[in-house]
């Protein structure tokens, strides 16, 4: 037997980086070894996706693992995402109904070079005394009440290795996972190919249209994370330091099978019929293009991330995967990295853990399981520009508003918040999944009624005072769990009265329902709407509300009854 570590991390990527990173902040003398398989540096823009980040996971990288002068000098900044709808016209950038911000951001986030951000970190853990291993092959591992061990190969020799601690970091290896048999299938049958060109691709560049291009000031739509959306897909171009941009195809297999563009000529031909304007911009870069990559049906679920007897952890693609629309990934590493490296901290100073990892394995869980209505059977919505626009509205309000809100203030790992908010029947937990699972519901059964294709739009998030105000909510450090608490009860007034208001237009335009009828936000249902009972538990929104809601409403609103 060789070493003993404190933590040996399995794989080397993003997830097992930020893990080391966030535990040797807090406890220097910490042992860990990274055992990764590639050998040498990660290659430059094409090594890995996960390129765009978001609020959360840019609070975690720049604050809590203190990577922000990094960021800032190494990496661009993000300008929001942007998306681009279907028009009667795609050949004319211009036409399509746009969704983004239009001046700088104020909450940073960041679009990343996954090659050099992780040749960054490996640098970095290994000055903060981290055994970073390349080459290093995980074979097996044993996991034990008594003690854990890891054989891994390199070069050609087996080395066994034990460790008070096991995380798997080594994403769709998910070693542990499959081990110990706890995968989760996940009904959500999306795939995805992708592409690096060592080029700029330019969006505000696509059209000599003056006025469009100063609804923005210059270069902003260049940083955004650019979507162009129509049915059964979303396309993605990210800009990448050092003047490379990532291109992706996203569909679901039902409306688009994989194999209709899983090679680069396949993809190319799929975008000539689909996104003729962006086909005829990105064909020009073939002699440019860096790499080619797909994924089938990339969801994926678990049913465990952490035991407190055996020592073992999962983060990053090791654990749950379930769809990039909104750029998430690097949010649920931060969220699984930071309920881990708060178990493993506290165990290596001597602490009872056993509650802590029961909870915050099933805080994660439910995340998971929170966010899978976001995404599942949405796909078919995605041609649809009035209903996309209310859903990404909404999909951002609950995310700024409520789970941002907490990580950046630590609520995550406070047991008797975490206990009051999400572990008593009927709290703000209970009542979030449960307005979520209305809305959600409420954009399928909506679809049939709502057909137009509008264009000519522009549509800013910041234009709407409680979506600002929700964002830049996350910047605030709330004192005490009290005045966290309270913030997090005012955001789902707020979220219950856009619910009520988004209700009520909708009904208007398919069920020709008064706009000022009364709904109860947790108990709507489109397909049972009667307006002539007047629900118990109605909530009566502020006027701010109904006006800011009306922005994003592309119809007349209806006269009052
Ligand atoms: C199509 C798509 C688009 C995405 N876009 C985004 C986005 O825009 N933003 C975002 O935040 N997230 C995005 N994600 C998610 C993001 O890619 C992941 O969250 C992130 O890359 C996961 O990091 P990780 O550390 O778990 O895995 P990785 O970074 O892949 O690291 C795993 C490491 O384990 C190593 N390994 C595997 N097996 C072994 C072994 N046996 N021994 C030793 N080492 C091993 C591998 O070499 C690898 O380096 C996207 C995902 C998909 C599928």
């Amino acid at each position: 037997m060789e070493k003993q570590y404190d933590v040996i991390v399995l794989g080397g990527g993003l997830a097992a980086l930020t893990l080391s990173i966030q535990l040797k902040r807090s406890n220097p003398d910490i042992s860990i070894v990274i055992l990764e398989k590639r050998e040498g540096d990660a290659p430059m823009a094409a090594h890995k996706v996960g390129e765009s980040t978001v609020e959360l996971a840019s609070h975690y990288f720049r604050n809590v693992l203190g990577m922000k002068d990094y960021l800032e000098t190494h990496e661009l900044p993000k300008h929001g995402l942007r998306a681009f709808f279907k028009s009667n016209n795609k050949n004319d950038i211009t036409t399509r109904v746009e969704l983004g911000p239009r001046r700088k951001l104020v909450v940073p986030s960041h679009q990343i070079d996954r090659g050099t951000f992780e040749n960054y970190m490996i640098k970095h853990v290994q000055e903060l005394g981290v055994n970073f291993l390349s080459g290093a092959i995980v074979k097996d591992f044993n996991l034990t009440k008594e003690g854990n061990t890891v054989t891994y190969k390199l070069n050609g020799e087996e080395h066994t290795i034990s460790g008070k601690w096991v995380v798997d970091a080594a994403s769709r290896a998910s070693l542990i996972k499959r081990k110990l048999g706890f995968q989760k299938e996940l009904d959500h049958n999306i795939n995805s190919v992708w592409w690096r060109v060592k080029s700029v691709v330019d969006v505000d560049t696509w059209t000599d249209n003056e006025v469009w291009k100063s609804k923005l000031e210059p270069k902003l739509r260049y940083l955004s994370t650019v979507h162009f959306m129509d049915k059964g897909y979303w396309i993605w171009v990210i800009p990448l330091g050092t003047g490379c941009t990532s291109i992706g195809i996203v569909a679901d297999q039902e409306i688009h099978p994989l194999t209709s563009f899983n090679t680069y000529e396949k993809a190319m031909e799929w975008l000539k019929v689909n996104e003729p304007q962006v086909y005829s911009k990105l064909e020009p870069e073939t002699p440019n293009v860096l790499d080619f990559m797909q994924l089938k049906h990339f969801a994926h679920n678990t049913t465990r991330m952490y035991s407190a007897d055996e020592r073992w952890g999962l983060t990053g693609e090791a654990g749950a995967f379930l769809d990039p629309l909104y750029s998430p990934g690097s949010d649920f590493i931060a969220l699984a990295n930071t309920w881990l490296s708060d178990l493993i901290l506290r165990d290596v100073k001597g602490e009872d853990i056993s509650v802590r990892a029961k909870v915050y394995e099933q805080a994660f869980l439910r995340q998971v399981d929170n966010w899978i209505p976001i995404y599942k059977n949405k796909y078919q919505l995605l041609e649809n520009s009035q209903i996309m626009v209310i859903k990404i509205f909404w999909d951002w309000a609950v995310y700024w508003s409520i789970h941002s809100l907490m990580f950046t203030n630590n609520g995550f790992v406070n047991l008797r918040l975490l206990k009051r908010l999400f572990g008593t029947e009927n709290g703000l937990g209970d009542k979030l999944a449960t307005l979520n699972m209305r809305m959600q519901n409420m954009f399928i059964s909506w679809k049939p009624y709502q057909t137009e294709v509008f264009e000519n739009r522009y549509i800013d998030p910041f234009d709407i005072r409680f979506m600002r105000a929700f964002q830049l909510g996350l910047e605030k450090v709330h004192e005490t769990d009290q005045l966290l608490e309270a913030q997090l009860h005012e955001n789902l007034g707020i979220l219950e009265q856009m619910a009520t208001c988004i209700f009520r237009l909708v009904s208007s335009q398919a069920k020709d329902t008064p706009v000022d009828m009364e709904i109860n936000p947790y108990d709507f249902d489109l397909e049972n709407v009667n307006q002539n009972i007047a629900p118990e538990g109605a909530v009566t929104p502020a006027q701010n509300v109904v006006d800011d809601v009306s922005l994003l409403w592309f119809y007349e609103v209806k006269e009052m009854a």
